[in-house]
């Protein structure tokens, strides 16, 4: 079996390092950070096998005044990136019309099909299963006119096989009484489920597989190269690593490993927020989503998590206190009983302008596979990504048609 480099230890790395292992090659993951310390910390940690909508479907043009001008939008441009995120955002606008989102969400819907197939053997690990939450799903809708423009999504998703069932007020009350009742609508996705702590569980997940051979780089790469027989990394210091093969999985920093094996892929980053409100977590029991507001409240170990929001404005540091005062304030109108959040917390999406990740062969060498650009599902989606990386190393036929996700496609 092959000496495999897996580059990222988010939900996509470590996935991918599961399922090579399970094959029996032998795994180094590089990676300068711990496991789970990318967008892979900081997520609502919802198992959304049910959100194959990408976010530029065509209600985008309609809602787009609200968008750029409401107070309460959860979508925001830094202005000043603008001319860094034209070409990438025309692409996202072009993929909004309807044949091309259509094709988006089915390719996501036939990934997300899988998605629990993907993680079935890992929830049955002692050291994760205690992770997992089974609470299903509740997105809200707090006006009429957001769940009526809604419908054309829903059905959409039922066509796809997605299983949801519509509460109205009294239902949403009955589920969760403390919630404010300003909330006319719901959809509860059924088989939905969410973790306690996305970090936790990708630590515990990368304890278990050290203990099976996992090997460790704490390095950062610098370059690949791909060689005749294999690939060669270098890490930021010049050191080099020979490998047979190397999977990418460095998040939205794939984009420059892509392009050094000849790839021009499209990868940009839909930054996100959230805030933890500590000691709150019995008020809810499940994942709630406000729709109109853009993010979900989680009740996780230490708190609720309310994170979601999307900022386009590629990847400084700085925080838009806006959007966190409105995660703030939003979180206080839906649950009142929240306390004063304690943390907050900025995260980089992986994202393509047509909402589907990258997976397949580069394009200069079959040695290097990518498997990046999750973006709003890397939690949901890690597990059956791995499975595919490691049908296309070991040489079996994948389940999945993987054209629609191919790196070349752009
Ligand atoms: C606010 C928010 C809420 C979200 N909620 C959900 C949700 O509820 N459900 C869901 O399914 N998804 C959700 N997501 C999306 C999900 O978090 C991401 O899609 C997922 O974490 C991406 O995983 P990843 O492994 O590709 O990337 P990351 O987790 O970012 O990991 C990439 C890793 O690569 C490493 N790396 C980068 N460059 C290098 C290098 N040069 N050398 C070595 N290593 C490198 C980084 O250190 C990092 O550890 C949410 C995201 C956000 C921001």
């Amino acid at each position: 079996m092959a000496d495999v480099a897996v580059i990222g230890a988010g939900f996509i790395g470590l996935s991918c390092a599961h399922w090579l292992l399970r094959d029996g090659h032998r795994v180094t993951l590089f990676d300068a950070q711990g496991p789970g310390e990318g967008a892979s910390y900081g997520n609502a940690g919802t198992f959304a096998n049910y959100a194959c909508i990408p976010v530029n479907n065509p209600d985008v043009f309609r809602n787009l005044p609200r968008f750029l001008f409401s107070p309460t939008s959860p979508l925001r441009i830094r202005w000043r990136y603008l001319p860094k995120l034209a070409p990438w955002l025309a692409r996202f606008l072009l993929n909004a019309t309807p044949r091309r989102y259509e094709h988006s969400a089915a390719a996501l819907a036939a990934l997300l099909s899988r998605a629990f197939e993907g993680y079935r053997e890992m929830l049955a690990m002692d050291a994760l299963a205690g992770f997992v939450r089974e609470g299903e799903c509740l997105y809200l809708y707090s006006g009429a006119a957001s769940f009526k423009g809604a419908q054309a999504s829903l059905a959409l998703r039922r066509s796809l096989g997605v299983a949801f069932e519509t509460l109205e007020r009294d239902g949403i009350r009955v589920l969760e009484p403390n919630l404010a009742p300003i909330f006319e609508h719901g959809t509860l996705f059924t088989g939905s489920w969410f973790l306690s702590d996305p970090r936790g569980f990708l630590q515990a997940l990368d304890a278990s597989m050290t203990r099976r051979g996992l090997h460790h780089e704490r390095v950062a790469i610098d370059r690949i190269e791909p060689t005749r027989n294999g690939v060669r990394l270098v890490d930021t210091s010049g050191r080099a690593f020979d490998t047979a093969r190397a999977i990418v999985c460095a998040g939205a920093l794939s984009g420059r490993f892509a392009r050094q094996c000849g790839d021009a892929v499209p990868l940009d980053t839909e930054r996100g927020y959230h805030v933890r409100f500590p000691d709150t977590s019995s008020l809810i029991s499940r994942p709630c989503g406000w729709a109109e507001r853009g993010f979900y409240m989680t009740p996780m170990t230490g708190g609720i998590r309310a994170a979601g929001t999307v900022e386009l404005g590629g990847f400084g540091p700085e925080r838009n206190a806006d959007l966190l005062k409105l995660l703030r304030t939003s979180a206080r109108e839906a649950l009142p009983a929240l306390t004063q959040p304690d943390t907050d917390w900025l995260g980089f999406r992986p994202s393509l302008p047509d909402g589907l990740p990258v997976i397949g062969p580069s394009r200069r060498s079959p040695h290097v596979v990518y498997a990046f650009g999750h973006q709003h599902l890397g939690v949901t989606l890690g597990g059956v990504t791995g499975s595919v990386v490691a049908d296309l190393v070991t040489g079996r036929a994948s389940p999945v048609d993987l054209e629609p996700y191919s790196p070349r496609r752009f």
